[in-house]
């Protein structure tokens, strides 16, 4: 028989978000039970051991100035981060041809170069119009809306090289391509962040940091604060609630007059609240009962899962340093679009970091693991030279393959969503509430959103909006 638990709040997913805003709720003397499907915390953060007490980390792993609480929990929690590594001569791939260069700016012709950063000043120009809090109230913004990341750089870029330095970046970011993403989307993403340079940036920007031990530990360590209210391998089926007949019970009255009941495999818990701290896409496959709202479901078939392969080589040593390159490359010609030198803080051994991105990923989630392992080292071959082709391991995760991820980095929205479905995003349903990165409004996606998605989950239920 199910065990059967009686809290107050029920969180379900014990990623960063699911942690976090339990980790809040707590903190505001509210109990919690947290439930989770996988036989481990972290979610889309993970650790993955390569010897001698080094790690890799096949999830989020970068950390950023503006990252504030990222940087806070992270402080709190006895955590240190140390920088990326960023001393060499990058590299940038395009046409069969593999250059190198120095600083920010890839080596291609003098019009497309100016072509991408008119781009990229009018795109954070853009960005600044937008209310990351309710980017649907501007109805003034529809025809953003309405058109792909696509068919503005058609128009906004007329070299080849300009277009696929776009391409590029969206890659990087969303792991989809151009046509997939709505234009609103982007912006609402650069405002989120802050700036496109923040985004895309090495030193100063989203890729400046990153944890020792790895990011997995942030939620291994809230969890082990929250000790035995952490449930693991208890897949959520479905959520029932209903309006509670009579008086508000003493104890907690803000939290409204709901009951809740999730029920997992083996697990049933009965709450007043829930946080579902989801990505949008798995949250919309769960079963509620009443129904979801039609917006709110509507909502769910629209936020696509980016797709990417994060994938590494390890080597006895990162011998690119030698060869006075940062490991840090960019490749149009792909399937390898991206890569950084990932070494653990001493420098050994040396982990190069490959991403497969967007169609790319999408061509190589379903390969046989040899087969993908063959298509990245031919991209790290033409990029770092023949060294590259024996390491001592190698590693990859694809995230689409993930039962309890379906795709990554995070959630994308395509034309015609945000102004007609953005508001479900975070209006709870009854006492159901919606955290994870998706959802947040500053660095919406990354593993500060989803931190702060849980603070302010957990502080909606504790204001009495429950
Ligand atoms: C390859 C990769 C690279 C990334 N790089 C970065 C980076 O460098 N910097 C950065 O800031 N961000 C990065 N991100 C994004 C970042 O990792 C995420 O935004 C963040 O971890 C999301 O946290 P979350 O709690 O919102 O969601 P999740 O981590 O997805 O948590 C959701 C939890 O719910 C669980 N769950 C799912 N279904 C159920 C169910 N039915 N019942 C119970 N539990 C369920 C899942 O197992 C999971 O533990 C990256 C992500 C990936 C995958």
């Amino acid at each position: 028989m199910a065990e059967r638990i009686e809290t107050e709040v029920a969180v379900i997913g014990a990623g960063l978000a699911g942690l976090s805003a339990a980790r809040e709720l707590r903190r505001l003397g509210v109990d919690v039970v947290v439930v989770e499907a996988r036989d481990r915390v972290g979610g889309r953060t993970l650790n993955e051991p390569i010897g001698d007490g080094e790690i890799i980390e096949l999830g989020g792993q970068w950390v950023g100035p503006t990252q504030d609480h990222a940087l806070q929990l992270i402080a709190d929690l006895g955590l240190e981060t140390f920088p990326t590594w960023n001393t060499g001569t990058n590299i940038f791939e395009r046409g069969g041809r593999v250059r190198t260069y120095d600083g920010t700016i890839p080596k291609v012709n003098p019009v497309s170069l100016a072509e991408v950063g008119v781009a990229l000043k009018r795109l954070n120009r853009m960005a600044e119009k937008i209310d990351v809090d309710r980017p649907w109230e501007q109805t003034e913004l529809a025809s953003w809306d309405g058109e792909t990341f696509a068919t503005w750089m058609r128009r906004n870029t007329r070299t080849g090289a300009a277009r696929d330095m776009l391409r590029l970046a969206i890659e990087a970011v969303w792991a989809a391509e151009p046509e997939d993403v709505s234009l609103l989307h982007a912006l609402f993403y650069i405002r989120s962040a802050g700036s496109l340079d923040l985004l895309l940036g090495t030193e100063g920007g989203a890729q400046d940091s990153r944890v020792v031990g790895g990011t997995q530990l942030i939620c291994e360590r809230m969890a082990a604060e929250l000790g035995e209210r952490v449930h693991l391998d208890r897949p959520v089926r479905r959520i029932r609630w209903e309006e509670m007949p009579g008086d508000v019970p003493a104890g907690l009255p803000e939290l409204g007059p709901h009951s809740v009941t999730v029920e997992a495999d083996e697990l049933t818990v009965a709450a007043r609240a829930a946080v579902v701290a989801l990505p949008p896409a798995l949250a919309g496959r769960l079963e509620y009962d009443p129904v979801l709202p039609a917006m709110r479901d509507g909502l769910t078939q629209r936020m696509v899962q980016g797709t990417v392969v994060k994938c590494h080589a390890i080597y006895p040593e990162p011998f690119w340093r030698a060869d006075g390159l940062s490991g840090q490359a960019t490749s149009a010609d792909g399937p390898v679009s991206v890569t950084f030198d990932n070494s653990p803080p001493g420098g050994k051994p040396g982990v190069l970091l490959a991403f497969l991105e967007g169609n790319a990923a999408r061509e190589a989630t379903d390969l046989l693991p040899e087969e993908r392992q063959q298509i990245v080292l031919d991209s790290l071959i033409r990029l770092f030279g023949p060294k590259a082709a024996a390491p001592e391991r190698y590693v990859d995760k694809a995230w689409a393959a993930d039962e309890y991820a379906r795709g990554c980095y995070g959630g994308y929205l395509p034309t015609g969503s945000w102004l007609m479905y953005g508001e479900a995003l975070r209006t709870p349903v009854g006492p159901i509430h919606w955290a994870g990165a998706e959802t947040a409004t500053r660095w919406a996606g990354y593993m500060d959103g989803a931190i702060t998605s849980g603070i302010r989950a957990a502080t909606e239920i504790a204001n009495g909006k429950g």
